[in-house]
């Protein structure tokens, strides 16, 4: 058996141009979606993720507006700027990009965003809301996920799911979303005492590790949909997935490939977002 791979790269195209769609019909009103854009510091990786999301944001119609602040940034300064940017009413999104540089911390940032303008979905309050079953904004990379899972056909009522990590920018939400879509969920973490017999018994796993190959093709239920979300870079450079592809693939009955599976969907995501508050505030 040989896995139907799960191409996140042509979703994430059919995804954008959706969002394409809905950012044009609020052109007709005068209204252009925007997303604020936050880089402290100079980490190379950090600047390449905000080039490729501003990138594809001015493809969908969505208007960004950059703030590079350097390292030195102080914890007032960048509080004074999500501030600033809460009031703008031009802006509907605000991303802070992670991580930030040492000396800052992140949670009050994060909590300083309105979860109005939260399109990340990181927000205590989204995240409570998710948990309610009343989602405002849901994270970028567990709402890419879900729509990973809905293209492999599979109807996730009564199936039993197992999410390997528990984070809550991935873990935890993919477990809720998982919940709420009816499947019986089971979250395991560095303390699970046999991952390998948990992943055996599910019909979706979702790899949300950081660990490179960890999961390996013999542990999966025969047909299982598989969704990694890992990206890892191996000894040659290559990024490479919390789940050993070429073994899975084999026993899986779907499979995200690493790169060009979970990733694009985050962005593709995350533009969703910004047009969804866009039309939410002021369509
Ligand atoms: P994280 O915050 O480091 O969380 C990792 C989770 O995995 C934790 O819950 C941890 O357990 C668990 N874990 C670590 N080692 C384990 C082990 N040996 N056995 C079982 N569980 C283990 O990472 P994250 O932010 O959730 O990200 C996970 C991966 O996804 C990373 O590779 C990251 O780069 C990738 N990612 C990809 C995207 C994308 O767009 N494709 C977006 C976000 C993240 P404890 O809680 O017990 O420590």
């Amino acid at each position: 058996m040989t896995a139907q791979i799960l191409d996140g790269k042509a979703l994430a195209k059919t995804v954008r141009a959706e969002v394409a769609e809905q950012a044009a019909e609020l052109a007709t009103r005068g209204i252009t979606p925007g997303l604020a854009v936050v880089l402290v510091g100079d980490d190379p990786a950090s600047q390449v993720y905000v080039r490729s999301k501003e990138r594809a944001a001015a493809k969908v119609g969505v208007k960004t507006f950059d703030h590079r602040l350097p390292a030195t940034t102080t914890q007032a300064d960048l509080m004074a700027l999500i501030d600033k940017l809460n009031a703008d009413d031009e802006v509907d999104g605000i991303l802070v990009q992670l991580p930030l540089p040492d000396g800052l911390d992140q949670e009050p940032v994060l909590d300083a965003i309105s979860p109005a303008k939260d399109v990340d979905g990181l927000h205590p309050d989204n995240q409570g809301r998710l948990s309610q079953c009343r989602p405002r904004f849901i994270a970028c990379t567990p709402k890419g996920c879900m729509r990973l899972i809905a293209q492999s056909g599979i109807d996730l009522s009564g199936k039993r799911a197992v999410v390997v990590g528990r984070s809550a920018l991935v873990g935890k939400p993919i477990a809720m979303l998982l919940t709420n879509a009816h499947a019986t969920v089971t979250v395991c973490h560095s303390r699970t005492t046999d991952i390998a017999e948990e992943v055996g018994r599910a019909d979706v796993v979702i790899a949300a590790v950081g660990r490179e190959k960890m999961i390996k093709g013999d542990w999966l239920k025969p047909g299982a949909v598989v969704i990694d979300v890992g990206i890892n870079r191996n000894a040659d450079g290559k990024l490479v997935g919390d789940v050993d592809f070429d073994s899975a693939v084999e026993v899986a009955g779907a499979i995200t490939p690493v790169p060009g599976g979970v990733g694009p969907m985050t962005i593709a995501s995350l533009l969703g977002n910004t047009v969804e508050s866009a039309r939410l505030r002021r369509g």
